[in-house]
């Protein structure tokens, strides 16, 4: 009786979490392909996911439209590739049989997917949020990079190539993106510093929150991963470096797209997202210095607090400080009020 309320006192007061796995898009696609009966084009048009990625991609290119999708899924139904197959059926109707397999699987283990994802995010969620997201896996869609609306992620199925702890943890990660948005602050863009900070704490976090190096399967997303993280680890004082080198270019140069060219070089998978590493890092040692409360704390505070804290820490400990250019970066983001909402973080 004790233990029970014991119990129940721990998950009041834990984050109220609900991720799900959601198959069934994906499994309709499966089931229509090839099967010569035609397709039912109103369900199509009405659904959700559906034109959820047709918005989505519609961005990058006028002809990824609900028409043109509609007459990929009917072609796909009817066995035939399109000359032009911009929503990549040609794979789906080749690897059918494999990706049929792949669903039945990934639908049994669907709960214990949900759960594995709601104890990663729980982790580093503050006690006040509640969250329901869902990870839709689709088949038939234009790349393979994910994508997400809310507290929705989408991932398309044949990219991942069976990787399902590669699927868990991607969308463990891009999951936490939407959980970040409830309550770290965003910073006005037209501040580049703390759009900058911002982003390395965010994917910092992320990728702390989905550690790719604690998966033992070897599927392909998950091999690529940990490749990352390895090539980091290996390079993180030069990491360092390059963040100050960037804040020096970003404060010194007075090219106008000083912040876009740092963003591509250090936060994009160009170079192996060297920055998202140091957010990692700094992640880390701020939750063994100061503990996970004063973690999510610094989170919610203005970002260059986050960085201040986090080079204390490293005066402590050891470990690499930040550049001159980030101090002073920080520093000179730093005011009263803002120092003194994170002062309370410990
Ligand atoms: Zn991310």
């Amino acid at each position: 009786m004790i233990g029970a309320l014991a119990a129940l006192f721990v998950s009041s007061a834990a984050p109220d979490i609900h991720v799900n796995l959601d198959t069934s898009f994906a499994s309709a696609v499966l089931e229509e392909v090839c099967s010569k009966t035609g397709i039912d084009e109103d369900a199509i048009r009405a659904s959700e996911t559906a034109q959820i990625m047709v918005d989505h991609f519609h961005q990058f290119r006028d002809d990824f439209t609900m028409d043109a999708y509609v007459e990929a899924r009917r072609a796909a139904a009817n066995c035939e590739t399109p000359e032009r197959d911009i929503f990549r059926f040609g794979e789906v109707i080749e690897r059918r049989e494999e990706l049929r397999a792949d669903i039945a699987l990934l639908e049994t283990r669907g709960e214990e997917i949900g759960d594995t994802i709601t104890d990663m995010l729980g982790a580093y969620t503050p006690a006040e949020i509640s969250f329901a997201g869902a990870a839709t896996v689709v088949t038939g869609s234009p790349s393979c990079g994910g994508w997400s609306r809310d507290a929705a992620f989408f991932v398309d199925l044949p990219c991942l190539k069976g990787d399902h702890d590669g699927l868990t943890y991607l969308a463990a990660h891009e999951t936490y993106h939407a959980i970040q948005s409830r309550f770290m602050p965003e910073p006005p863009d037209s501040n580049e510093a703390l759009s900058i900070f911002s982003e390395i704490i965010r994917e910092g976090t992320a990728s702390v929150v989905a550690d790719f190096s604690e998966i033992e399967t070897n599927g392909a997303y998950t091999q690529l991963s940990q490749r990352v993280i390895k090539t980091n680890d290996r390079r993180m004082d030069a990491n360092f470096d390059l963040l100050n080198m960037a804040f020096f270019y970003l404060s010194k140069s007075g090219d106008p797209e000083a912040s876009q060219k740092t963003e591509a070089i250090g936060l994009s998978g160009f170079f192996d997202s060297p920055f998202y590493a140091i957010g990692a890092g700094m992640t880390r040692v701020i939750d063994s210095a100061y503990g996970r409360d004063a973690l999510l704390c610094l989170m919610a505070a203005t970002p260059e607090q986050f960085f201040l804290a986090y080079d204390r820490a490293a005066q402590e400990t050891g470990e690499t400080r930040l550049g001159p250019n980030v101090m002073d970066a920080a520093k000179k983001n730093s005011t009263r009020k803002t120092a003194a909402s994170a002062k309370a973080c410990f």
